[in-house]
């Protein structure tokens, strides 16, 4: 028997696409978002806007199905960790994270990182896929579905995802297509409905992929930056010696400035890590490098993790630094550290990966090169919401 195609993490363009070949109209694609994302149906049968006879076609050779949830972890202070399958041995994490009336879910978009940041867990632990557009809307799925928020009326919980950043495992921009059309979900109003000032991807810095995301996205941006200048930044973030921070921030720019409302900003992320960069001088040196950009600053304290040597900031350390900032001019929030006791925190996300790249072949940026060089080496088949 043909495998089930999977309706989860399809855009309301592809789905319209599917329909059209089972002989239906387009508008079926609307019904069925609603009835996955809204109300949080995986049976046909319970689709009482669609005849028995495509209910029964559709149980055929569709189903609508979410990655299994391995563990849910409960924090302390509200925050709420998804320990979740993904085949192959392998586990992603999704973590929600409650403040105040804002409810936040950072997604995971692929299972490892080969990116190997010197301060990064994901990184450390290898790489092996991507995660399938069913996979990343999946971890909305599954986080909404905890909250009993996918009803008809929204739910009456008091948790409710308003928010998703992509900063989980993984580099977004390198996992573009799925990506891209997962978003398309989150956004669109048949589906999760958040508005684009409330997603946001985060990326190291995949230059060739950011300068075409706008013709895809108008979500916001964030640019995990960690360093002023490319000598230090090539140690913390290798792909930064394939593209350098002025390139980087070039093309960040020109996202931002292509965005059709004026007045976004680009998120800087900078991870703050002991007597590595975390001095006066840096302070005044991203000051000065950021003076033309439109940036809000986010400073993130390191986590330590078992791998690394690296040491958190000091309080003092860290609140010169955001001081130097606020003086120079720059809105600059410090990220302070969530579910720190089940492991959810920035960089501790560790999940499960098999790794396939064998970290003693290093990569790796030959890699990136090849799957972001040109117009169309990234296969794109998005091409609507
Ligand atoms: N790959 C993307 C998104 C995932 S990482 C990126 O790098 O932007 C999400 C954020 O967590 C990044 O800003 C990353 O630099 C930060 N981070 C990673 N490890 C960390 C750690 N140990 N402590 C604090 N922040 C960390
Ligand atoms: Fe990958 Fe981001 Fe971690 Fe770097 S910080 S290794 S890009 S997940």
């Amino acid at each position: 028997m043909p495998e089930k195609v999977n309706l989860m993490g399809m855009s309301q363009g592809r789905m319209e696409a599917f329909f059209e070949s089972l002989g239906e109209k387009k508008f079926r694609a609307a019904q069925l978002l609603k009835w996955i994302h809204q109300m949080g149906v995986s049976d046909f049968q319970q689709m009482s806007n669609i005849s028995k006879a495509l209910r029964n076609r559709l149980g055929e050779v569709a189903e609508i199905r979410a990655p299994e949830v391995i563990e849910q972890l409960d924090s302390s202070d509200g925050t709420r960790k998804f320990l979740i399958r993904v085949g192959g041995g392998n586990a992603i994490e999704a973590v929600f994270i409650p403040e105040g009336e804002r409810g936040t879910l950072c997604v995971s978009s692929q299972v490892g990182c080969s990116l190997d940041c010197s301060f990064c867990s994901t990184g450390k632990q290898g790489f092996n896929r991507d995660l399938t557009s069913d996979e990343i809307i999946g971890q909305v799925w599954i986080a909404a579905k905890s909250f009993g928020q996918l009803q008809e009326d929204g739910g009456r919980g008091d948790r409710k995802v308003t928010n998703v950043v992509l900063m989980g495992m993984g580099e977004p921009l390198l996992n573009f297509e799925n990506v891209v059309e997962s978003m398309h979900l989150m956004m669109n109003d048949n589906g999760y409905g958040i508005s684009k000032r409330r997603v946001t991807l985060s990326t190291s810095g995949v230059v060739p992929a950011l300068d075409r995301l706008g013709k895809y996205t108008d979500a916001c941006l964030a640019i995990s930056l960690h360093a002023p200048n490319d000598e230090l930044r090539n140690q913390l973030v290798p792909i930064n010696k394939k593209y350098p921070i002025a390139q980087l921030l070039d093309s960040a720019r020109r996202y931002i400035e292509g965005l059709p409302d004026s007045h976004r900003k680009i998120t800087i992320e900078y991870t703050l890590i002991d007597q590595l960069n975390d001095r006066p001088e840096h302070a005044h040196e991203l000051a000065e490098l950021l003076k033309d950009v439109p940036v809000k600053i986010n400073l993130i304290p390191f986590n330590p993790f078992s791998l690394s040597n690296y040491k958190r900031v000091s309080n003092n350390a860290m609140y010169r630094f955001q001081q130097i900032l606020i003086d120079a001019g720059y809105t600059t929030t410090i990220r302070t550290t969530r579910g720190d006791d089940i492991d959810a925190a920035c960089g501790q996300l560790a999940g499960q990966v098999n790794d396939r790249t064998k970290r003693s072949q290093r990569y790796k940026l030959d890699q990136v090169a090849l799957m972001s060089a040109e117009d169309g080496v990234i296969p794109v088949k998005i091409v609507n919401q």
